[in-house]
């Protein structure tokens, strides 16, 4: 049993403020122990139900959170960008599951430091008029590859806007938020218990369905956070404006949206 975990940090029981995600901060330092400290727990659960390959994507921000020398033994890591297909390098057809462990809910949405893969950048993204957060748009991704998603964590909007869109996953639901940088968390303790329950639940689920590829042509939208972002956008041959504040692109697959948003988050630093 192959099992595939992309890692982020908003997600996770104890985080609710920008501070704790970025690397320079004090209170960052705790927060990565609590991303890789979650993550063993779905190791720990993933292997008690059968797990026999276990890989962790460092998914958040620099992806040089997690802390190599805490991390459980059983699993490898995968650390760094840029690297191909972001979240979700290194997925392959023949993963059994998809895990996206210390999620969070979309750009526009309500949720915990909610946002759709850059804050700065995006102020939603679309995908064929469907407002998308990160676990629709790489968990589509997945199911293009044939490979389910297995188990979501994060706070309770995560679970709401999620839910309807992978009926067979598991969910961990680790905090209620309050709003953007406010929660009523689970304890450290009793989240990782839950994490590692419902890990070893999913794994022990998994191959009971096949995932329903998602059927191109995709037109992603991008709404940016300001006029001058999409002008930058723009600038790729194969963008379309939509309006001032909005670019597009139609694609052939999941994984050319993943890349031309990946692509327009990089660029949003040019305008920093
Ligand atoms: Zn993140």
């Amino acid at each position: 049993m192959r099992i595939y975990i992309s890692a982020d940090i908003e997600g996770v029981a104890g985080v609710v403020t920008p501070a704790q995600c970025q690397a320079g901060h004090a209170e960052y330092e705790k927060a990565r122990i609590l991303m890789t400290k979650e993550v063993n727990a779905v190791v720990e659960g993933l292997l008690e139900g059968g797990a026999s390959e276990i890989v962790v994507n460092d998914s958040h921000g620099q992806m040089t959170n997690l802390l190599p020398e805490l991390l459980h033994p059983a699993a490898d890591i995968i650390l760094g960008k840029p690297k191909p297909i972001n979240m979700a390098c290194g997925l392959e057809a023949g993963y059994d599951l998809f895990c996206m462990i210390g999620h969070h809910s979309r750009a526009g949405a309500g949720g915990v430091l909610s946002h759709t893969t850059n804050g700065f950048a995006f102020h939603q993204v679309r995908i064929n008029g469907m407002p998308c957060g990160e676990p629709a748009i790489y968990g589509a991704y997945a199911a293009e590859l044939g490979v389910p998603v297995g188990m979501i964590s994060g706070d309770d909007v995560t679970y709401a806007e999620n839910r309807s869109l992978f009926p067979q996953a598991e969910f961990a639901v680790v905090k209620q938020a309050f709003g953007q940088r406010a929660a009523r968390a689970l304890s450290v303790l009793r989240a990782r218990d839950l994490l590692r329950v419902t890990a070893t639940r999913a794994v022990k689920a998994a191959g009971e369905f096949a995932p329903q590829p998602p059927i191109g042509p995709f037109r992603a939208e991008f709404v940016a956070n300001s006029a001058v972002l999409a002008d930058q956008f723009a600038i790729l041959p194969p963008a379309i404006r939509v309006d001032a504040m909005t670019v597009a692109f139609d694609c052939a697959t999941m994984a050319d949206v993943v890349n031309w948003m990946t692509a327009l988050s990089a660029m949003s630093f040019a305008v920093r």
